[in-house]
């Protein structure tokens, strides 16, 4: 059977929306029963590859060993997004969800300097119907050091094998703000951003002192809006704790309150 004649999806569940992020190894369960009810309708209608942030299980980690030898620092972080990844799986298990676990660290590596993947796991899981939970990891370089990889860099991998129609951030806030919602006073929803505001959006973001492991909101719209100029495709980032939203979102349409990344 193959699902491959179905939209492809990519969809992360951030790590600020699935856990806890300041309340280190702490699982949103609010969440997680969100995205396992969108994703009880929507696996049907759409071929999906869910990717989940590391939230508060990879960063407080990463923090902790990122003086420690390279060694030490890898099989830390790898623990503890797997633990997470391993959560999430089991969770929409749980839930009659047919998803199952791809560790990303053993299909995307480096080889002669390049970022290479190996595709068909990912391919046969998404032909048959079954949703692979990839995850931001840590990753060892050929010279042996330890890369952060965040789910948009995964997802931009990804997208040289399984060209998405369009990608979908669930995270803890309803979109992209001119300013941190939780920490500014006046923050304004961006409903759109293309060509014509990118890089004043940027420019403004550059300073944000909130930035975690994978570099926070400044990183993300940046390699989202490569990927939306390399895919074509769509990315919206909305709140993932109303499901409802979510699936309309997986289905295409775009929610009252979300972001548009879209780079024509
Ligand atoms: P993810 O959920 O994908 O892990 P991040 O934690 O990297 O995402 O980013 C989401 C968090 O970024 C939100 O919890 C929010 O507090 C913070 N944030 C900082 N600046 C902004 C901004 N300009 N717009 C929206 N969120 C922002």
């Amino acid at each position: 059977m193959s699902c491959l004649s179905k939209d492809v999806v990519f969809l992360k569940a951030g790590g600020s929306f699935i856990t806890f992020k300041d309340k280190p190894v702490s699982v949103n369960y609010e969440a997680l029963k969100a995205l396992a009810e969108a994703l009880k309708i929507a696996h049907k209608e759409v071929s999906i590859v869910l990717g989940n942030g590391g939230g508060s299980f990879a960063h407080h980690v990463v923090l902790k060993h990122s003086s420690e030898n390279p060694v030490r620092l890898l099989v830390k972080c790898q623990q503890a997004t797997r633990l997470l990844n391993r959560l999430i799986v089991d969770y929409l298990l749980f839930n009659d969800i047919p998803a199952t676990s791809l560790q990303t660290s053993a299909i995307i590596g480096y080889g002669m300097n390049t970022l290479r993947a190996f595709t068909p796991p990912l391919l046969n899981l998404v032909g048959n119907g079954i949703v692979p939970v990839l995850y931001g990891e840590c990753i060892l370089t050929e010279k042996g050091s330890v890369e952060i990889f965040s789910t948009e860099k995964v997802f931009e991998i990804v997208s040289n094998i399984l060209k998405p129609s369009r990608i979908l951030l669930l995270t803890d806030v309803e979109g992209v703000y001119t300013c941190d919602p939780k920490k500014c006073s006046n923050p304004e929803l961006i409903k759109r951003i293309d060509s014509s505001n990118l890089n004043s959006i940027l420019e403004s973001l550059k300073n944000d002192l909130s930035r975690d492991a994978t570099g926070g909101m400044y990183s993300k719209i940046m390699s989202m809006s490569e990927l939306s100029r390399k895919t074509g495709a769509k990315v919206i980032v909305t709140s993932g704790f109303n499901h409802e939203n979510a699936v309309n979102a997986l289905r295409g349409e775009i929610p009252e309150k979300s972001t548009v990344i879209e780079m024509l």
